[in-house]
């Protein structure tokens, strides 16, 4: 079996609440989304997705995606798509960096493995692991009593973790936290999620002034060292998420004793060949995992669910449907929140089949 060709289509999908707003009042109203499609000499077909969370939250933005798979699409004409650790090693020789824009290849190379084997991504990821996968839901950054509200309205729609985007004035931030904990219960979980917006003076006074408050501390500043530096300023849980993009950083992370979780997403660490060796080291070295990506439609949920469902379940400390937050339905088959969970379908590969009319004329084709 052999890559005949690869094409990519633009998405746009707009945002169910209108605006995503996260540190420093960075914020997205219409995320731009790239769909990759794999076509096989036997006529087997894999899709894979990236969509970065804007231009300034990650070294990635959405013309880069198009433009990386562009200039990686040749160089995987002729491959088995079926040998993902083979197309990632010729991936990694042909274009040094960009994961985001291997994200997406890697994917469909997955999906086509799945479909040739008649098996879902979750069997061949490691296999299934309890009867579904718990979701967190992220709560734009507003006024404390906006964030409270719209807590308690995905409380009612059954979510029970909520990742708060900080980040900003630490008063502010403060208020933030207190005025949501108070609406939760026992059980819930809470994560204050700076993004990387404070510096280091601010987030030591967010987690003095949040000590006796039940919070997770994510990534409250740019670098690994400043991070470093407030986690041992604090005990409250702490996670990062931006700082680990590969295996080194989470060997480097867990040495220093620097988390208690991590945030996985696909398309930071390059897709999920990358993602899957990560996770494997997390669960022996016994770190949970927050197991997403940056954004993305039903394609990257889909993969996100496969992931996060051969996962064993006390390694998994959340995960998300971004499928749920958009307006537009890309795919049939992706997983479809129930409550505050989601399930990887049984179906091969990733089990979705985009609608043709949603990706329009390819962007990108190359044979
Ligand atoms: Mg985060």
């Amino acid at each position: 079996m052999r890559i005949s060709s690869v094409r990519a289509y633009q998405v746009d999908l707009p945002l169910r609440e209108g605006r995503y707003t996260w540190a420093d009042g960075r914020s997205v109203e219409v995320f731009d989304s790239t769909i990759v499609e794999i076509h096989t000499d036997d006529g087997l077909v894999g899709y894979g997705e990236v969509c970065p969370l804007g231009a300034a939250y990650l070294p990635a933005f959405a013309a880069g995606a198009r433009a990386g798979i562009a200039e990686l699409a040749p160089h995987l004409i002729g491959l088995d798509p079926r040998e993902v650790t083979t197309v990632n090693h010729v991936m990694d020789r042909a274009l040094r960096g960009h994961p985001y824009a291997k994200s997406a290849l890697d994917m469909a190379c997955w999906d086509i493995l799945g479909k040739a084997t008649g098996l879902p991504l979750v069997t061949l990821l490691g296999g299934r692991e309890g009867d579904s996968v718990a979701l967190y839901r992220a709560i734009s950054q507003s006024s404390p009593e906006g964030m409270a509200d719209n807590v308690a309205g995905y409380r009612a729609e059954g979510y029970r973790k909520f990742q708060l985007k900080v980040g900003g004035d630490p008063d502010t931030d403060i208020a933030r936290i207190r005025a949501v904990s108070a609406r939760l219960s026992p059980g819930d979980v809470l994560v204050a999620d700076a993004n990387t917006g404070w510096l280091m003076h601010e987030a030591m006074r967010v987690v003095e002034g949040v000590k006796d408050v039940d919070v997770y501390i994510e990534q409250p500043c740019l670098t690994y060292d400043e991070c470093l530096s407030i986690r041992q300023h604090t005990d409250r849980p702490f996670i990062l998420d931006e700082v680990i993009d590969g295996l080194p950083a989470v060997l480097r992370a867990a040495n220093d004793r620097a988390v208690d979780c991590i945030n996985v997403k696909i398309s930071k660490v390059g897709g999920l060949t990358k993602a899957r060796q990560i996770r494997d080291l997390c669960v022996s070295l016994g770190i949970a995992m927050t197991i997403e990506d940056t954004w993305g439609s039903d394609i990257v949920t889909a993969a996100i669910a496969h992931l996060a469902h051969s996962t064993p379940e006390r390694l998994r400390f959340s995960s998300t449907d971004f499928n749920s937050y958009g307006t537009v339905d890309v795919a049939i088959g992706a997983p479809r929140r129930v409550g505050g969970t989601m399930s990887a379908s049984e179906d091969p590969g990733l089990g979705v089949r985009p609608d043709p009319a949603i990706l329009g004329e390819p962007v990108v084709s190359v044979k």
